[in-house]
């Protein structure tokens, strides 16, 4: 099947092309159609299966009527909605939301909590066609009168399970009710839990049913299970993983947030590059620790299951279950982020003989049999560099110092003999930017940053360690 044959725009088919997408993934065939024709859905997709597309490129299609280049606010009203449960995940649907709409005049932002009110109230006055919002923070916009939603056409809950779990029902439906009856609403869950059919019963008119089997995913995923002797072992097993496969990139779940700290803690005794995500990170740390991981300045990410949704990490090799989830669908979901996008993957998962249930009901979820490993036939590799190639630098200078991506490659390659393909990903924040440079260049690199300077000022420059 291609693109073409489902009927979008053409000024929306030309930035499919340009992501560079030759056929649409399985989700997309089956919920462009239904969302094209008015409907709504109610769609069982986890992330990596092409959900966004799914639900923002009809979107947009039906949307484009309301494109124009007015300046005045009133004829930017919010046409379409998309919640998310978490702020990584409104900013990155937002980047796809703006990518898929480059050549449509359409308007998008994305706004959620943990930074400051005010800019997000200003791009709301400007107005905004499409709004990707986490519900508390649209809330609060909604009672300062910031946001209005009376002309929404388009309600997109995406992982709305995520978002039942961390407690935004009563958000969710004040926000439903804020928005018109006739609009339509697209419901994107990874699972189905009772509390995801009442909402679907309360939110949605005879919604089309939309799934793709979780085998799916899962051809492309090697899963093999370990059974280590006891809990003590655990750390021990992980390193042998880690120094048998040795993957470039990988998360590894855990199913607290102080087990994750500890794995975190330990693997970097041992020489590995591991950061742990979880809640109680401040927001800047987590930042930090999601950039670094995405731009392959640290290989291992220890995760718990809240902290990791909304990551999208496109080339995860391995994903490794420290201790296996107590439900097998949050199994299936934390595999599911390995083996993206046509990539083969790999999942490995450690368990002790009293979790042996754990890995039956998994099994039985699944319909697959489960392959069982032995740790001692693995050869662990004494001579590996344990270190990731890239190494970030943190500027003290962002985008309220005027700091723009553009700045930082030409900073660094004028005169101190560094080349373009040394300089890897830029992130670019209020108050600090990040740049990963090649280790081997990396103290060239802070060198030319410290004594030259970024748009004719100097800022403090340091190394992430
Ligand atoms: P998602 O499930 O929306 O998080 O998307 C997972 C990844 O698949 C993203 O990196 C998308 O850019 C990519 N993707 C989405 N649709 C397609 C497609 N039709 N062909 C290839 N890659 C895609």
């Amino acid at each position: 099947m291609s693109f073409s044959s489902l009927g979008l725009f053409p000024d929306i088919l030309r930035a499919v092309s340009d992501a560079g997408y030759t056929e649409p993934t399985p989700i997309q065939a089956q919920a462009i159609p239904v969302v094209l024709e008015g409907r709504d859905i109610m769609a069982g997709a986890q992330t990596g299966t092409g959900k966004t597309a799914a639900f923002t490129l009809p979107l947009l299609h039906r949307l484009t009527p309301y494109a124009n280049t007015s300046t005045s606010p009133a004829m930017h009203p919010v046409r379409g909605l998309i919640l998310t449960p978490t702020r990584e995940l409104a900013i990155q649907v937002e980047e796809s939301v703006r990518d898929y709409s480059r050549y449509v005049a359409l308007r998008s932002a994305a706004v959620f909590g943990g930074v400051n009110i005010k800019p997000q109230i200003q791009t709301m006055q400007r107005g905004v066609e499409i709004l990707v919002a986490t519900p508390g923070r649209l809330l609060d916009l909604m009672q300062q009168k910031s946001v209005t939603l009376g002309k929404v056409d388009i309600l997109v809950l995406d992982e709305a399970d995520r978002m039942l779990d961390m407690g935004f029902y009563e958000d969710i439906a004040e926000i439903v009710a804020a928005t018109p009856g006739h609009r339509q609403t697209l419901l994107f869950s990874a699972t189905y839990p009772e509390a995801i059919k009442d909402i679907s019963a309360s939110m949605q008119n005879n919604p089309g049913r939309v799934s793709i089997e979780a085998a799916h995913t899962q051809d492309k995923i090697k899963q093999l299970f370990f059974e280590v002797a006891d809990k003590g072992k655990r750390a021990a097993a992980l390193v042998t993983l880690l120094g048998h496969y040795h993957p470039a990139s990988c998360v590894i779940f855990c199913n607290t947030k102080l087990q994750c700290q500890a794995i975190a803690d330990t693997l970097q005794e041992k020489g590995f590059s591991a950061l742990a995500l979880h809640g109680d990170l401040e927001q800047r740390d987590r930042d930090q620790v999601l950039l670094r991981f995405s731009n392959k300045s640290c290989a291992i990410l220890v995760a718990t299951d809240v902290a990791a949704r909304g990551i999208d990490i496109k080339d995860l090799e391995a994903v490794i279950n420290f201790e296996l989830s107590h439900d097998p669908e949050v199994h299936i979901h934390r595999i599911g982020r390995t083996g993206r996008a046509g990539k083969s993957g790999l999942a490995l998962s450690l368990y002790i003989a009293a979790e042996s249930h754990r890995v039956n009901a998994i099994e039985d979820y699944q319909k697959n049999p489960i392959s069982l490993s032995a740790l001692d036939t693995l050869k662990v590799n004494q001579k590996l560099d344990l270190r990731p190639p890239m190494v970030t630098l943190c500027i003290e200078g962002g985008r309220k110092n005027k700091v723009r991506p553009g700045d930082i490659p030409g900073a660094l390659t004028n005169e101190s003999g560094i080349t373009g393909d040394q300089v890897g990903k830029i992130d670019i924040f209020d108050h600090q930017a990040y740049v990963a440079i090649e280790r081997s260049s990396v103290d060239k690199a802070l060198q030319q940053l410290t004594r030259g300077k970024i748009k004719g000022r100097y800022f403090k420059v340091r190394k992430l360690q």
